[in-house]
């Protein structure tokens, strides 16, 4: 018989409604010696079959479902077919406008802890989870099929492999293994990514659609992009014939790539300048010296990683839209945004509210944005949508 999990009475609701984590506080008992990503099937504690999943020992979520169709085997098959469904949907809705975008969005794509981004060439992958680890083979072999011409590149660096028992891991897995900095084609924007340091996989490809949307604001405007990292809400902005664009980062790599990424594109030079500072000292100096701007991009980095630190983080984003918005021109434009999924978007609105009122500057939202159509949010899986932006007008 398989390595079972039975559910407590009445806790196999959130299964019935098809969200893939299975929390410790919800298992009644777990049958057989399951190891660390090891295939189990789920059972409620009347008997009846619920999902197969992946087993996770030290993890808080207990462990992650890979199916809720009985009968679904977990094997190289499984990942090929996951994979590939999750590619028909890019190819549709974002390939025709760019070479980089996000494969596969783990939990939204049936692939609970697997995140794969393609740029260009290069598939960068992130396993994040026990049973994704424990397939990681599998993973590589299904993309090394489905993309021939592409290498495969891991990045697991991340901290949270530690709450699942693992150590972190990167390299190269397929393919070629001379992984240099990958130019990229978003939208017609060219911008470097070094898939082997760079943030994340490497670039923030959620937020594609509102660097495009920039552009709707930008021409013949003065641009403060505040927390640039390589420059390509500042790219946009320039190519779209802002009169002068300031790109703010305390990262002095990010800057250096940015400037890189400038020379890349057709831009008139002495347009973007680059200030290597602490967003939040910048804003206040700015307000000291009285500058004023158009158009203002706040897409700080996630402020919120627990529930405890919330408030710290809404003081935090309080703080930067205050100031933003006090620096705002007549008829100016803010794009704010916030990517902490703990941060809901009717708190984030309420936040940046409070900083307009401390800036005593009246604003109106007249769009909102989100993270792009390949970052999809599972129906099932709210923790999914993350990302939330505003842009407002004064
Ligand atoms: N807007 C970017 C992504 C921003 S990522 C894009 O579209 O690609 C967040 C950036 O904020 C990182 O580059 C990080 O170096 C920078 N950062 C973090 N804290 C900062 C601070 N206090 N002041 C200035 N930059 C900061």
């Amino acid at each position: 018989m398989s390595n079972r999990i039975i559910i407590k009475p009445g806790r196999e609701k959130s299964l019935l409604r098809r969200h893939p984590w299975i929390f410790s506080g919800a298992i009644a008992k777990i049958v057989g010696k399951p190891t660390l990503g090891e295939t189990v099937d789920v059972y409620s504690d009347k008997g009846e079959w619920l999902a197969v999943a992946a087993y996770s020992p030290s993890s808080q979520i207990r462990a992650r479902v890979w199916s809720f169709t009985r009968g679904r085997h977990i094997n190289a098959d499984f990942f090929i077919d996951r994979i590939q469904t999750a590619h028909r949907l890019r190819e549709r809705e974002v390939c025709p406008y760019t070479n980089a975008y996000r494969v596969v969005a783990g939990e939204s794509d049936g692939l609970p802890g697997v995140t794969i981004d393609r740029y260009d060439d290069v598939l960068v992958v992130q396993l994040l989870s026990a049973g994704a680890a424990t397939w990681e083979e599998a993973i590589y072999d299904a993309l090394a099929e489905l993309f021939p011409d592409c290498a495969v590149y891991e990045r697991s660096d991340v901290d949270v492999r530690s709450k699942e028992g693992l150590a972190k891991a990167t390299g190269p897995r397929r393919g070629r293994s001379d992984i240099a900095p990958i130019v990229i084609d978003e939208y017609g924007v060219k911008l470097a990514v070094d898939v082997r340091s760079g943030h994340k996989t490497g670039y923030y490809l959620d937020q594609r659609d509102a660097r495009k949307k920039v552009q709707q604001y930008a021409k013949g405007k003065t641009v403060l992009n505040c927390f640039s990292y390589t420059g390509g809400f500042g790219l946009y902005a320039a190519l779209a014939g802002a009169h002068r664009v300031i790109n703010v980062d305390v990262s002095e790599d990010a800057l250096e790539m940015a400037r890189f990424n400038e020379s890349l594109n057709p831009i008139r030079e002495g347009v973007i300048e680059y200030l290597k500072a602490d967003v939040f000292e910048q804003l206040r100096r700015f307000v000291d010296e009285g500058e004023t701007f158009d158009v203002i991009v706040l897409d700080p980095p996630k402020f919120v990683d627990s529930k405890q630190s919330l408030n710290r983080a809404c003081r935090g984003y309080k703080d930067i839209n205050r100031l933003a918005a006090s620096l705002l021109n007549p008829g100016g434009i803010l794009m704010t945004f916030s990517c902490s999924g703990l941060l809901s978007s009717e708190l984030f609105q309420k936040v940046v509210a409070d900083g307009c009122l401390d800036a005593k500057v009246d604003l109106k939202i007249i769009d909102r944005t989100q993270q792009a159509p390949d970052h999809p949010v599972g129906i099932h899986y709210p923790e999914g949508w993350y990302l939330k932006g505003l842009v407002l007008k004064r």
